[in-house]
C-alpha cells in the first residue's frame, strides 16, 4: 500500500462556518511521509507551520481547532481533514491566509470535488497505518457522550445521535473502505437548532452559518426549516466530522470506531486514551492487501452523490 498526494494545487475562498471571516486555502502537493500540515500564511516571520495531528488540537468547542507554540490557530479543521482521508490523500501542504478553513457548503462534498477533478498522484512510497489491538474507551461524564475503538479488519464506524424530533434517534453503521466516505458521508451538511442561533452569534460562534451551509431544525414544529440531502444527514455529517477528527492520529485506522453522541472533544480525547497504553495497537507498513479495507483506495468522481 502506498501513499498519495494531489496531482496540482488546488484553491478555495469563502467565510469560516464560526467566525464569517473570509480566508483562501491553497493546497499544494508534498512530499511521502510528510502528512498534512497547515501554514499560517497571513503570520509570515513567526513559526507558522501547524501539523494536522490530535496533540496539536487546542480547542474542541464546535468544531477541531489546530494550534502551535506561537499561538497560531486553524478552526474548522476537520471537514477539509475527512475530505484527504476521503480521496486517500496522504501527504500535502495547506495555505491559509486566515483563521478558519472555508465553510464553503457545509460538509466537505466542495473540497472532495476539487480534489478529485485536480487528480491523485500515487508516490510508490510504503504507507504506515494504525492497527488496533484492544478496545479502548471514553466516555463524557458531563455530556452522557462516549467514543471506543476495537479491532476490526477495515476501518468501520457506527454511530448514534440523539435529538429532539425531526433528528430523533439516528443510527448508523459503515464500513468506510475504498469510495464509501465520498459516497456516504462527504456531501452531509453541519446542522443546529433554530434557538441556538442567537446563543451561538453571541459566543461568536456560527457567524458564517447560513440556510445552505446548515441544516437548521425549527424546534416549534419539529421540522427541518429546508429539505435534507439524506433523511439521516444529521449522523451522516457526525461520522464526516469524526473521521477527519480521527485522521489526526497521523495514521489510516484498520479499527471500528463506536460512538454515541460523540462530538469533537470525544473523538480527541479517544485518541488520547488510544496512545496512552502501546499496547492498545500497532504501527504496521500495510499490504496492498489492506488498501482495500481502508477508505480512499479507487475513489473516482462518480462516487459522489448528486445533491
Ligand atoms: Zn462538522
Amino acid at each position: 500500500m502506498t501513499q498519495s498526494t494531489i496531482k496540482h494545487e488546488v484553491s478555495f475562498v469563502g467565510a469560516g462556518l464560526h467566525s464569517g471571516k473570509n480566508s483562501r486555502v491553497t493546497i499544494l502537493p508534498a512530499p511521502s511521509d510528510f502528512g498534512i500540515q497547515f501554514y499560517r500564511t497571513d503570520c509570515k516571520g513567526e513559526n507558522n507551520c501547524i501539523p494536522a495531528n490530535f496533540t496539536n488540537v487546542v480547542d474542541t468547542l464546535r468544531c477541531t481547532t489546530l494550534g502551535n507554540s506561537s499561538g497560531l490557530k486553524v478552526k474548522t479543521t476537520e471537514h477539509l481533514l475527512a475530505a484527504f482521508v476521503a480521496c486517500g490523500i496522504r501527504n500535502a501542504k495547506v495555505l491559509i491566509a486566515g483563521e478558519e478553513i472555508p465553510a464553503l457548503d457545509g460538509s466537505a462534498r466542495e473540497f472532495v470535488l476539487k480534489f478529485l477533478e485536480s487528480g491523485l498522484q500515487n508516490q510508490g512510497t510504503p504507507q504506515k497505518i494504525l492497527k488496533v489491538l484492544k478496545p479502548v474507551h471514553f466516555e463524557d461524564t458531563s455530556t452522557g457522550a462516549n467514543a471506543s475503538f476495537y479491532p476490526s479488519d477495515t476501518f468501520e464506524m457506527e454511530f448514534t445521535i440523539e435529538y429532539p424530533l425531526p433528528i430523533g434517534k439516528q443510527s448508523k453503521r459503515a464500513s468506510l473502505v475504498n469510495g464509501s466516505v465520498v459516497s456516504s458521508l462527504s456531501s452531509s451538511r453541519t446542522f443546529c437548532m433554530n434557538g441556538e442561533i442567537e446563543y451561538l452569534w453571541s459566543n461568536g460562534l456560527g457567524l458564517g452559518g447560513n440556510y445552505d451551509n446548515v441544516t437548521i431544525i425549527d424546534e416549534k414544529s419539529n421540522k427541518y426549516l429546508y429539505p435534507v440531502r439524506h433523511e439521516d444527514e444529521p449522523v451522516r455529517h457526525k461520522m464526516l466530522d469524526a473521521v477527519g477528527d480521527l485522521s489526526l492520529s497521523g495514521y489510516p485506522i484498520l479499527g471500528l470506531f463506536v460512538g454515541y453522541k460523540s462530538g469533537h472533544h470525544a473523538n480527541i480525547e479517544i485518541l488520547h486514551k488510544l496512545f496512552s497504553d502501546k499496547d492498545n495497537y500497532e504501527i504496521i507498513d500495510a499490504p496492498d492487501s489492506v488498501s482495500s479495507r481502508l477508505p480512499g483506495m479507487k475513489v473516482q468522481l462518480s462516487d459522489l452523490p448528486e445533491i
